[in-house]
């Protein structure tokens, strides 16, 4: 099946006893054991009827062999690092989503060994490779510099040195990028943005390409830590992704002309958009993405204090953090990731929502003229 109709699909089925075409809510958290050892749910840590519908869908959206569902995108993260034996090494890259960077180098300090390697430099990451290297780890487009890493260059590296490689796919989604069909083992979301794409769920999910012992690993850490969604948000992301494919084209649109819009102001000093010619990553982007996506970012020519008072004066966008609704939203992105940010102080990162282009258009200029 294509796209359109597993995003609509695969995540649903039937009520076998009332016949609701949409699959009820089941909050139940413990189930009836006709036989001690006998087959079906038990207990919703464990597994539930909504998160098996999720884990379908976001399987088959990937095109994966299985899915695991989590309560966060860092839940689902930070799971894969947990599997890895104590004492393996694994390479980062060095722009990331901050909060899941902060998650590894936290939560597990002394556990494992970390590297952090400018992903679009092939030979950097060949130097950062240990007798103990287990995994590489790809975020592509990178939060916020929009940074593009080669898939199939970095899995063929790891590949040759027996290395698995998971690909945060949160930017991209499976509409624009297929990490699987590029060599990748493992596929990270934040169902908290482009699947949902509400704004209004949080939810992680981790996709194998294959059944392995660490995808066992990562299955028995998902029930036993519990970090799993409820069966309400595990309806709400199932409800949600049923337009992902249609409202990707549209955050394509406008990431598009925005981006064309942001290149050509004066008041810019930089665009940070895959999809502009003179991106560094532009090429690579028209390789393996079908789109550069709705997310960008740039650096205010006059510096940090018009950039913290640009998103102030915004109507249509929202001053706000994360991204992937149907809402645009900008954001002072240091701020966000607080005092130890390597991101320029006159960076704003935008997430292009469906509004009309021609409104946002028209509201960054009121925005710029009253800096
Ligand atoms: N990965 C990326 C690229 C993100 O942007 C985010 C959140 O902003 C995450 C992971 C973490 O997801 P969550 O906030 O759902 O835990």
């Amino acid at each position: 099946m294509k796209l359109e109709t597993i995003a609509i699909h695969s995540g649903n089925s039937v009520d076998p006893v009332n016949k609701a075409v949409i699959q009820p809510i089941t909050l139940s958290t413990t189930f009836e054991r006709p036989d001690n050892m006998g087959e079906g749910f038990l207990y919703t840590r464990a597994a539930n009827p909504n998160r098996q519908s999720l884990e379908n869908l976001l399987a088959q959206l990937e095109g994966g062999e299985d899915a695991c569902a989590f309560s966060s995108g860092n839940a689902a993260g930070l799971t894969v690092f947990q599997a890895l034996e104590p004492g393996s090494h694994v390479i980062l890259p060095d722009d990331m989503y901050h909060g899941l960077r902060n998650a590894v180098l936290q939560v597990l300090n002394g556990v494992l060994e970390v590297t952090l390697a400018d992903m679009t430099n092939l030979r950097e990451v060949e130097l950062a490779i240990r007798d103990n290297t287990r995994l590489i780890w790809i975020e592509t487009p990178s939060n916020p510099l929009l940074k593009v890493t080669d898939i199939e260059a970095i899995c063929a590296i790891a590949t040759t040195n027996n290395i698995l490689v998971g690909c945060d796919n949160t930017f991209a989604t499976p509409v624009l990028q297929r990490p699987f069909e590029l060599g990748a083992d493992i596929v990270m979301h934040s169902s908290t943005k482009y699947l949902s794409g509400h704004s209004d769920v949080l939810g992680g999910a981790l996709i194998c390409k294959k059944k392995s012992d660490l995808w066992n690993r990562i299955r028995s850490i998902q029930e036993l830590a519990g970090a799993v969604p409820s069966p309400f948000d595990c309806y709400m992301i199932v409800r949600g992704a049923k337009t992902l494919p249609y409202r990707m084209r549209g955050h394509v649109e406008n990431g598009l002309k925005l981006a064309e819009y942001l290149h050509d102001h004066p008041q810019i000093e930089q665009v940070f958009y895959p999809g502009l010619k003179d991106h560094p990553g532009y090429g690579t982007a028209q390789k393996q993405m079908s789109g550069p996506g709705g997310m960008m970012s740039f650096l205010v020519k006059s510096g940090e204090a018009d950039a913290r008072k640009l998103v102030k004066l915004v109507k249509v966008f929202t001053n706000a953090t994360s991204l992937g609704g149907v809402e645009s939203l900008m954001e002072h992105r240091a701020s966000a990731e607080g005092p130890d940010t390597k991101t320029p102080k006159n960076l704003i990162r935008v997430s292009v929502g469906l509004e009309n282009i021609d409104d946002l258009i028209t509201d960054l200029d009121q925005a710029f003229t009253r800096l």
